[in-house]
């Protein structure tokens, strides 16, 4: 077993792994910009080193810095959590080559699943079902306006490096596929340096599901159930839940396998997530597989019962799966809402400041994964979420109404939250209804947004 883990990350999901590593006895080091001096991981870690100013190209996304205090603290591991180096292939390597575990998958393995257009070509051949497509990169407009074509429009145009949702336009007619492709590989080369794009039939208005996965080194594959995460805006997760409302059993257990056979066709190695979206008429399609711990992992862990960092500290130990397909029993509903530092009322735009008076909401199935404390600084450098709100109930409407009174105990001030948004959506009937797609926050915000009879539903 690991005995010394260098946590290559911050905020809440530092604390998460930092908790799995204490309760293991795997000592952690926790690396930290100065950004987050004083904050809660740099103290609940073993020890704390600051490795840069706060900008995360010279801290968080600084692999020499991260790699050399690894060495120097004799670390024997190193867990990236998730966003930063997590699906970074060199940083991967580089840990490999100096003799450190990696927490993740192997550096091919990664490689292969972030070229978005190469993972599409291996999960065909594997007889997962892809949303249809180009077989490859698109070179040029010229490219991508005949291969839209031939799909019949609308079309998405990706970018094969993508992640996060960047990189990805529509294009509604002929008339819009050169401006699509041009913003689609210019901001692909802007953020992933790869200006590589593809092209993908639209799914109107989908379910977005996905599969949590487990994989040991030994070809010992295992998946934990779906988690819906239709709820979006702007293609980012904004609450997600387990199960999904919205499949039967036939087409839980056929994307179970094909999750499964995903993790297989790549030589999958740790815990990782097959993503799929699914249309109005039973169909699914594969999207991508992501290569970390999630933030959303805490639903699943809350309807199996498996910790899903211990598994992987476990996995990257070089040990075997501690359960078969057979041994996961799924229990109840879970409900995760993503609490941001952020104002809905004014685009979404990111609310940084000091937090002055927090509580926290706590009782019978509640589960919160944050690093906010009264008095702590919400920097703008990095993403802006303050705490994960994850709720456990026989029922999803035991859930529903569980989500509900936390949000209703949950108090911060001094920075503006999206607490509204989530709270209200907890009463929207189309929710309640799992009628949803992932385009139903943008579409309905104002009706969302406005205040209604609270004893009116379930
Ligand atoms: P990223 O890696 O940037 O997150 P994804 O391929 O996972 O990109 O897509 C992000 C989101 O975009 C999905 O959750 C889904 O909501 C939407 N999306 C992606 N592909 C399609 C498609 N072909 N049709 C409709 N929506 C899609």
């Amino acid at each position: 077993m690991l005995k010394r883990v260098l946590v290559a990350n911050r905020g809440e999901i530092a604390v998460r792994i930092i908790r799995a590593c204490r309760e293991m006895n795997i000592e952690t080091v926790a690396v930290y910009s100065e950004a987050d001096r004083g904050a809660l991981f740099t103290t609940l870690a073993t020890r704390a080193v600051c490795i840069g100013p706060a900008r995360a190209e010279e801290s968080y996304l600084n692999a020499d810095a991260i790699l050399t205090s690894a060495l120097a603290a004799k670390c024997d591991g190193i867990h990236p959590g998730f966003g930063f180096l997590s699906e970074n292939a060199a940083f991967a390597a580089a840990a490999r080559e100096r003799g450190l575990a990696f927490v993740g998958p192997p550096p091919e393995v990664i490689t292969a699943l972030g070229d978005k257009s190469a993972a599409r070509r291996l999960m065909r051949k594997a007889g997962v079902p892809i949303v249809p497509g180009s077989d490859g990169i698109a070179e040029t407009a010229e490219d991508a306006r005949r291969e839209a074509a031939e799909l019949g429009y609308p079309v998405l145009v990706k970018a094969s490096a993508g992640g996060g949702g960047r990189g990805i336009r529509r294009a509604d007619s002929e008339r819009g596929i050169e401006t699509a492709f041009g913003e689609a590989s210019g901001e692909a080369l802007a953020c992933f340096g790869d200006g590589g794009v593809y092209i993908e039939k639209l799914i109107e208005n989908p379910r977005h599901i996905e599969f949590q996965i487990l994989a040991d080194s030994f070809g010992n594959i295992i998946h934990l159930g779906e988690r819906d995460c239709t709820l979006q805006r702007r293609n980012q997760k904004v609450l997600e839940e387990a199960p999904s409302p919205s499949l039967g059993k036939d087409m839980r257990f056929e994307l179970g396998e094909a999750a499964v056979r995903a993790a297989r066709a790549s030589g999958y190695v740790n815990a990782g997530t097959a993503e799929f979206i699914l249309d109005g008429e039973g169909n699914y399609y594969f999207i991508e597989m992501n290569t970390r711990i999630q933030v959303e992992h805490p639903v699943t862990e809350m309807i199996t019962g498996v910790d899903i960092v211990r598994e992987q500290l476990h996995i990257a130990s070089g040990l075997p799966l501690r359960c078969t397909q057979e041994d996961i029993k799924f229990s109840g509903h879970a409900i995760e809402c993503r609490v941001n530092a952020e104002s809905p009322e004014d685009g979404f735009l990111p609310c940084p400041g000091r937090i002055g008076f927090l509580h926290l909401p706590g009782g019978f199935g509640v589960r919160v994964d944050s690093a906010a404390y009264p008095g702590c600084e919400v920097t703008p450098y990095y993403d802006s979420m303050l705490a994960k709100v994850i709720v456990h109930g026989k029922t999803r409407n035991e859930a529903i109404l569980r989500m509900r009174r936390a949000l209703e105990e949950l108090l911060i001030t001094g920075v503006k939250t999206n607490l509204g948004l989530l709270y209200m959506l907890m009463f929207s009937t189309d929710y309640l209804a799992g009628k949803t797609d992932t385009g139903f926050i943008e579409r309905n915000l104002d009706a969302i947004l406005r205040p209604v009879e609270k004893d009116m539903m379930l």
